[in-house]
């Protein structure tokens, strides 16, 4: 600059595209460290706000670059500067996220609950981790959205989960910028986050607590109604052909398809041959279901190679699953892998469990065949009272009921929707 100090700028900006429940606002404040610029970031119900102070070449650069370091589920649709002023060199503090606002600005998606990510999972099947077993671990990357959100913008205050503060521990995780839980606004740990409760049909606290009774209830041909974050999910095991005809009765609905769950890819892998492309939908972070035809499934109707899980209590005999009562007017099934901690939890025993882990669960919305999504533990309960199942339910309300479709298939063969999720981002009105 031959000597002369080039001109610091304070840029204001708003931004629009899927930047909340991303991770967006972590992934802003790192860049902007990194680049040595001032400013701060926030939500609003209509996008997010930027602050940027430093020299222009640096202003120029990091919008420049911004696009190619936005967070695995972010999309960026516009940058709109609205003001751009100059100021003293060195007049900026640090860069802040600070708390969202309700100021409307433009048009903001919200994503889809996602899919728990390998870090979390990592962490859940750690014995030595604060959160071994907890349920609803979660991070930047992963976790209920759309189920928990109440209102913009997307920060905790406005979701379900302002309910339950945060842990000295879980405080020192959202505000280190280190952190992948850096700002991550469902973060909750066994100590600070919602608890579940297993229940009787009556709505009675059970005896027995905690993920292995309910596994445990789910090995005794049990229909167990699991609520996590968003609405009911009824679970069976598909070894179980009375469960599998009880849970039919209880909902009205002889003949349509259920879906499964898988435990692993390999246990998929083990039923049928898949494509790449297959392979790829199924491990889509929007949990998608599989739709498979029936005759490419393994003549056992059970295990393939490979699959027998290790470690851990063991199955004495290869299952065989109740194909025909799954699929009994088709010859497709739909499955897909888990997409939460509680559905991972359900498949695989902790410590002292001595149930063997589930190779397929069959999991359907908690509605009767052609009503909308159950969401709430009276409405489950009341028409179903006679039901011999079990219950287990976070104490959390829920948010948002994401619209599911009655039927988790759609009309493609390859790619269907489950229950409770939305496709890709899902737009919201900017409040008033
Ligand atoms: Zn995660
Ligand atoms: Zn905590």
């Amino acid at each position: 600059m031959n000597g002369v100090a080039e001109p610091w700028f304070r840029w204001e900006m708003d931004l629009e595209g899927t930047i909340q429940g991303v991770g967006f606002r972590p992934a802003v404040h790192r860049l902007a460290h990194g680049a040595g610029l001032h400013g701060s970031v926030e939500n609003r119900s209509g996008g997010v706000h930027l602050v940027l102070i430093g020299p222009e070449h640096a202003l120029h650069r990091f919008l420049e670059i911004l696009p190619d370091r936005l967070p695995v589920h972010a999309r960026l649709e516009r940058v709109t500067v609205t003001s751009r002023t100059p100021v003293a060199a060195s007049a900026g503090s640090g860069f802040q996220i600070r708390p969202g606002t309700s100021e409307s600005v433009g048009r903001i998606s919200i994503p889809p609950d996602l899919v728990v990510c390998a870090a979390c999972l990592a962490e859940i099947m750690d014995p030595g981790n604060r959160r071994y077993g907890y349920p609803f671990t979660s991070c930047t990357q992963c976790g209920p959205r759309c189920t928990v959100l109440e209102r913009l913008p997307y920060d905790r205050a406005n979701t379900s989960l302002h309910r339950f503060p945060l842990c000295r521990e879980c405080l020192a995780e959202y505000e280190n910028p280190q952190d992948r839980r850096f700002h991550a606004e469902s973060t909750a740990c066994p100590v600070c986050g919602p608890k579940t409760v297993l229940l009787n049909s009556d709505g009675t606290p059970r005896d027995d607590q905690g993920m292995g009774a309910a596994r445990r209830a789910l090995g005794a041909e049990k229909i167990l109604a699991v609520r996590g974050l968003g609405g009911f999910q009824l679970v069976v095991d598909p070894l179980r052909g009375d469960a599998v005809q009880a849970l039919r009765r209880r909902k009205g609905r002889p003949h349509k398809p259920l879906a499964v769950i898988a435990r692993s890819l390999a246990v998929v892998r083990s039923l049928c041959p898949l494509t790449r492309p297959q392979e790829d939908i199924l491990q889509h972070p929007s949990g998608p279901i599989l739709v498979l035809d029936l005759p490419c499934l393994n003549e056992s109707g059970g295990w393939g190679e490979g699959v027998m899980p290790t470690g851990g209590p063991a199955r004495t005999a290869a299952p065989r699953f109740c194909w025909d009562l799954l699929t009994p007017d088709s010859h497709t099934l739909g499955i897909m892998l888990p997409t939460t901690p509680l559905h991972h939890l359900l498949f695989h025993p902790l410590a002292g469990d001595d149930v063997p882990p589930f190779d397929l669960l069959v999991v359907t919305s908690g509605n009767r065949s052609g009503e909308p999504l159950c969401m709430e533990t009276q409405r489950l309960k009341r028409p179903w009272h006679d039901w011999a199942l079990s219950l287990i339910c976070s104490c959390v309300t829920t948010g948002t009921s994401c619209a599911a479709p009655t039927t988790p298939f759609v009309s493609s063969r390859t790619m269907g929707l489950r229950s409770g999720a939305v496709p890709g981002a899902w737009c919201l009105k900017p409040c008033a």
